[in-house]
């Protein structure tokens, strides 16, 4: 079974690859390696355009997990696929990315602030949400607002390291999302730090640094169900 090389994993600045068409079909077109971030996680894919040896661009409408989880799918609009074997130039919408970048690490400090169970997570470009086990709440939207700003503000790094299960399995307690533990076998699970604030499995995309994530306010604390309480984070 083929995996598809994640570019984005080490570096997630990049705006743009060369890659091979592994295969190509109604189902997406799988490349050898890829810069997209697959919608998982709560992030979603990205968007963008293939172009062809010819200069034939495709337009990349969403980038998603075949079944096995381990090649990703390009959705192009269009049914005039390329071949196996072609060679194409991946553009990634960079500003798109850049603000599901900063409002996924925008979470990680919103998650350091409410330390309770996460139940659920999505990031589009223009609004995040944490959803946290939290039966009662005094929470206040102004008070969360300064809070994640103070974060923000305070230019911490982000950085990546990786750690096998077994050390993961010894602390329990990095894992924050209910239910996201990694699946069994994988070799090596990718932690994301920020300095000083949280530190967790997570395999999605994240600034350099928390400064890049730029001013934002809590919008909405809603109560989803007796124990769900939702958190909406938006640019301010
Ligand atoms: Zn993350």
């Amino acid at each position: 079974m083929t995996q598809t090389h994640k570019l984005f994993d080490d570096d997630a600045y990049l705006a743009h690859c060369e890659a091979t068409v592994i295969s190509a079909g109604p189902e997406g077109i799988e490349l050898d390696a890829t810069i997209c971030y697959a919608r998982s996680g709560g992030q979603a894919g990205d968007t963008g355009t293939l172009t062809l040896a010819g200069g034939r661009q495709l337009v990349l409408a969403d980038t998603v997990y075949a079944d096995d989880r381990q090649r990703i799918l390009h959705i192009v609009q269009g049914d005039d696929l390329p071949q196996a074997g072609e060679r194409v130039r991946v553009d990634i919408d960079w500003q798109r990315r850049h603000r599901l970048m900063r409002l996924h690490t925008c979470l990680h400090l919103l998650g350091a602030l409410v330390p309770v169970p996460v139940t659920g997570c999505g990031i589009s470009p223009d609004s995040a949400r944490l959803d946290f086990d939290l039966p009662e709440s005094t929470l206040d939207k102004t008070r969360l607002t300064e809070q994640l700003n103070a974060l923000i503000s305070a230019g911490s790094d982000v950085r990546t390291d990786s750690i096998t299960p077994e050390q993961l399995a010894a602390q329990p307690e990095l894992v924050r999302t209910i239910g996201a533990a990694p699946p069994g076998g994988t070799a090596s699970i990718r932690i994301v730090e920020i300095a000083g604030v949280d530190r967790q499995p997570c395999g999605g995309t994240h600034v350099r640094n928390t400064l890049e994530i730029g001013a934002v306010s809590v919008t909405k604390i809603e109560k989803k169900s007796r124990t769900n309480r939702r958190i909406v984070v938006q640019f301010a």
